[in-house]
């Protein structure tokens, strides 16, 4: 059985891409966020360009959890159980890692990834969930992101140490190990355990991204801890490579990679400063074109720039297609958004309104309230022209501050009903992504900087002709061009002023812009207005896609 589920993918050099999270489907809900769809999108390019890649993940059999919003916007965690069986084939393959103490028995989940072009990418999803495993240890793979500390080391034990067994166990020959972020760092220690400690050869062999612009963000675990937890390693080899006070799983994996990068220009900037000593590169991220891009334009590309999918640079010649068909599949895929929104929470969006589009984990450093500091400008402004927006999004389960800005929104929706209509969609995930992306005018991105590393989701609404309107920071510094590919919400990075002066100016131009620039370009001018939708096609997403992001991977970082 196994070498017939093998068969084909086993053939050659491979890159292991570890990740803790990989959005791939709906149907395989083991991803939170940006990360994983990340993960997803470069799984499929690499299926789509053939580039010899197996994923290394968790199966988070539990969860992602699916959101219920109450009447006031509360959020509850509903479990998402799923069957991994319906979709995916068990390995016969076992490895154990030793956690506190005991042998715990980890298999594989392989899922094939395959592409139209005939590429596959084999995914495995390590579970622990066995009847020789005691329950809190069958528990381990149940929760992405879940439980305390100690929990969260073990799965990244089981991620780290359990993934490079597993790929030995199943006869994959490794050329590159690509820890996506630093919940898989341990991988490295493993690597050094395997190689008789020759620090050279694993660095040789180990690739990491960071995705983490500030210091508190990084994953790190206490030596009491890791002490109980981990299987004896020297605990020197961790102090030396990770820190003294504490593992810090970045530290981990700066220290063992030849190759090291962050996720835009702008995070490789921060990134360098964060760590002194280290040579940051930068891979800006993209998104898969194909996944990304609704059905409506992706028949206009195929008509007008066939091949696109495959090489998405030619979206560059995007003024091939007449403004007419670019206009009429906007409308398209805007009523399909507004017809799921209208009857999943009863509201009365409009396919005539402008319409603005925010959608994110709800975490506060995405400040996802801040285009409601003003009720009453914001009130005028859809006096003058009608304005509606539509927004979605999880808080993590243990994150109040998170829920609180769920609630807040809601509470403005109420305040705004008959001047603007405001709807928050429940249980936000790729397929709501997918539709929201395609099917707003304007999408909006207000983080604090310099939170965002990169960010995702304004790559996937430029592949639609959606405009971008967004703080300066992480790949919207690079993609921007005020008045060309969108506008800028605040000052550009390189000034050098205070928050509070910042703020100001954040607030200023989120409200002057709409009323006095964005708006009256929508409703007046529809002819600059599709040349503006244009050059999201043609001078972003040509450029913010993951097949340029893989490419680049390997050659500067593969190879
Ligand atoms: C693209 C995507 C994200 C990432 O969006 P950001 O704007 O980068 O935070 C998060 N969740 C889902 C479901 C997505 O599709």
């Amino acid at each position: 059985m196994q070498t017939d589920n093998l068969q084909g993918v086993l053939k050659g050099q491979k890159i292991a891409y570890f990740s803790m999270e990989v959005g791939l489907t709906n149907e395989i809900p083991t991803y939170a966020g940006g990360l994983g769809t990340l993960a997803g999108d470069a799984i499929r390019s690499c299926a789509d360009l053939k580039i010899p890649l197996i994923a290394v993940t968790l199966i988070s059999k539990k969860n992602y959890f699916r959101q219920k919003l109450d009447a006031n916007g509360r959020q509850s965690e509903l479990p998402n159980e799923w069957d991994p069986e319906k979709l995916m084939t068990l390995l016969p393959n076992e490895v154990n890692v030793q956690i506190e103490g005991r042998t715990v028995k980890v298999k594989a989940w392989l899922y094939k990834y395959q592409s139209i072009t005939g590429g596959v990418v084999p995914v495995l999803f390590l579970d622990t969930d066995f009847d020789s495993n005691s329950q809190q240890d069958r528990e381990i793979s149940f929760y992405l992101y879940g439980g305390n500390e100690r929990y969260r080391l073990k799965q990244e034990a089981i991620l780290g140490f359990g993934g490079v067994r597993m790929l030995d166990a199943l006869g994959f020959k490794v050329r590159k190990y690509h820890m996506n972020e630093g919940h898989s760092s341990l991988l490295a220690v493993e690597l050094l355990r395997k190689y008789a400690m020759d620090e050279e050869k694993v660095r040789e062999l180990c690739v990491f991204t960071t995705h983490t612009p500030v210091e508190a963000g990084h994953d790190k675990f206490s030596y009491d801890v890791i002490r109980e937890v981990l299987e004896t390693v020297d605990l020197s080899i961790l102090t030396d490579y990770g820190g003294k006070e504490r593992l810090n799983m970045t530290c981990l994996a700066l220290n063992l990679s030849n190759y090291v990068n962050g996720v835009a220009k702008r995070h490789q900037e921060i990134s360098s400063k964060m760590f002194t000593g280290y040579e940051i590169h930068a891979i800006t991220n993209g998104v898969h074109s194909y996944t990304w891009t609704g059905e409506a334009y992706r028949k206009l590309f195929d008509k007008y720039l066939p091949g696109w999918a495959i090489e998405p640079e030619l979206l560059a010649k995007v003024d091939l297609v007449p403004d007419e068909e670019i206009w009429l599949a906007h409308q398209q895929q805007k009523q399909l958004l507004i017809d799921y929104a209208n009857q999943a929470s009863n509201s009365h969006l409009e396919p005539e309104v402008f319409t603005l589009g925010f959608a994110r984990r709800a975490t506060e450093y995405k400040r996802a309230t801040l285009l409601f500091s003003n009720l009453e400008r914001l009130r005028s402004i859809s006096h003058k022209r009608k304005l509606q927006a539509v927004f979605a999004g999880k808080a993590h389960p243990r994150d109040e501050g998170g829920k609180r800005l769920i609630e807040q929104i809601y509470s403005f929706a109420r305040q705004l009903k008959g001047d603007v209509e405001v709807v928050y969609l429940e249980n936000y995930d790729m397929d709501i992504a997918a539709k929201m992306v395609s099917g707003v005018d304007v999408w909006l991105n207000t983080p604090l900087r310099p939170m965002e590393a990169s960010g995702t989701s304004g790559m996937k609404a430029a592949h639609n002709g959606v405009m971008n309107f967004s703080v300066l920071d992480g790949w919207w510094i690079e993609g921007w061009i005020e008045n060309l590919t969108g506008w800028a919400i605040g000052p550009h990075p390189n000034e050098n002023i205070d928050d509070s002066v910042c703020f100001a100016k954040e607030n200023e131009d989120l409200y002057n812009k709409l009323e006095y620039v964005i708006m009256p370009t929508f409703y007046d001018r529809r002819d600059q207005w599709i040349s503006l939708m244009k050059n999201s096609i043609g001078k972003i997403a040509y450029y913010f896609n993951s097949h340029r992001m893989m490419r680049r991977y390997v050659t500067e970082a593969y190879l």
